[in-house]
């Protein structure tokens, strides 16, 4: 078999939409037309019998009551918004105070940062060396004042896995509510409100093989029954959490891809976990200085976060141009700053500028691993060739010890 080119390693940025996830969509665009809010006939009911469907599918898939607690929206930033804004308006008079962590996604702490604007306060909490927020750092981060705490279920940098379970027995019993930006979560690690004792939770269908534009948040009814005010003005659907029309189709696909993970996703991520497994066994076993960023044990199945020292990340991407993967020197951003993530958890700044991350997802196969493997590591070792630092340090010379003239 040929190996078709490029390669997708990149499944936290977003996913291939699944064949069976397009199939199941495809009516709603054409035959099933109708506007879930038209009550007078038949095309609007069929709409809206086919939303109500996909929100018990939903609801179900992450251990809620009922679907009733599912918000649609138009994807997890937006979601993360209204979880944010709507808790921290909706509840002003009982506190000002919110707990956040320094490694959640730009859609949380931006969020966050407009909210210190209007006068709240945020705490925001670091991650652990390993990519790991402590339960007790978060417990010692609540005040009287604090109505929200916001931790992600799992990283979309380095992909570690937060004790989403310890964290809701400490807002549980401080009565403070829990968000959780589940989005490279679900289907990949347990996650269950319930259980958790989570009261909000935000969710995206492009990441787990649906399509982009829709996502949804998980909102509380009962013990507690938690309030939002809604962030967008309008004709009131979605029980007056969120105006405007919904996107069916998304929708469908939305629950169809949830449906599949449940199905069959523990099979899946034991598979994605031994190919993420065999591509980092070939490149440590081959290359010396990789350095893997964040806690192996609590990673999730498909994430390989490695700075491979002494090689700029952007540089080996461009040498690598037939894979697409990520790197920790954001120069997709404005800035040369390298990632937060990796800053906030203490990496010095010449590895973050070095790391990588692959994302392995439900349609690599064992092939293109394979291949991927073989390309870094013949593109690491030229480029290192090519590096007077790496020709010191393989000299033994303990490039910390020495005084650079200028910096
Ligand atoms: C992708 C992502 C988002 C944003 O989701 P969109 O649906 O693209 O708006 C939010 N949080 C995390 C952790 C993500 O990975």
């Amino acid at each position: 078999m040929t190996l078709k080119l490029p390669i997708y390693m990149d499944n936290h940025a977003t996913t291939r939409v699944d064949p069976r996830v397009l199939e199941a969509m495809l009516p709603y665009f054409t035959e099933h037309f109708g506007n879930a809010a038209s009550r007078t006939h038949r095309f609007g009911w069929e709409a809206e019998a086919a939303v109500d469907d996909a929100r018990d599918t939903i609801a179900q898939f992450i251990g809620a009551g009922s679907g009733k607690e599912i918000v649609f929206t138009s994807g997890a930033t937006e979601s993360d918004n209204l979880a944010i804004k709507g808790v921290a308006e909706y509840y002003r008079s009982k506190g000002n105070h919110i707990v956040t962590t320094t490694i959640e996604h730009k859609a949380v702490l931006d969020s966050c940062k407009r909210l210190e604007k209007q006068g709240f306060d945020v705490t925001y909490v670091p991650a652990g060396a390993d990519g790991v927020v402590s339960p007790q750092s978060i417990a010692d981060a609540l005040t009287d004042k604090t109505i929200l705490v916001s931790v992600m279920l799992a990283n979309n940098e380095v992909g570690t896995i937060q004790p989403i379970a310890e964290i809701g027995a400490i807002t549980r019993a401080r009565g403070v509510l829990l968000h959780t930006d589940a989005v490279q979560g679900i289907g990949k690690t347990p996650f269950d409100v319930e259980a958790m004792n989570v009261d909000l939770a935000s969710l995206t269908a492009h990441k787990i093989y649906g399509p982009k534009g829709v996502g949804a948040l998980y909102v509380r009814r009962s013990k507690p029954r938690v309030r939002l005010t809604a962030q967008m003005d309008g004709g009131g659907h979605e029980r007056g959490n969120r105006s405007g029309t919904l996107n069916v189709p998304g929708i469908v696909g939305f629950a169809k891809a949830c449906q599949l993970l449940a199905q069959d996703g523990v099979e899946e991520n034991a598979r994605i976990a031994g190919l993420r497994n065999r591509l980092y066994e070939r490149l440590t076993s081959e290359l010396d200085e990789v350095v893997l960023n964040g806690s192996w044990e609590r990673r999730l199945a498909g994430n390989l976060n490695v700075s491979f020292a002494f090689v700029e990340g952007e540089a080996l991407m461009m040498a690598i141009k037939d894979v697409a993967v990520s790197s920790g020197s954001a120069c997709t951003s404005a800035s040369l700053e390298p990632s937060y993530v990796l800053h906030s958890m203490g990496l010095d700044e010449d590895l973050a500028h070095s790391s990588i991350r692959f994302g392995i997802g439900r349609f690599n196969t064992e092939e293109e691993v394979d291949f991927v493997a073989n390309l870094v590591i013949d593109k690491v070792r030229k480029l290192r060739a090519m590096s007077p630092l790496y020709e010191m340090h393989q000299e033994g010379i303990d490039l910390k010890s020495i005084q650079w003239a200028a910096h």
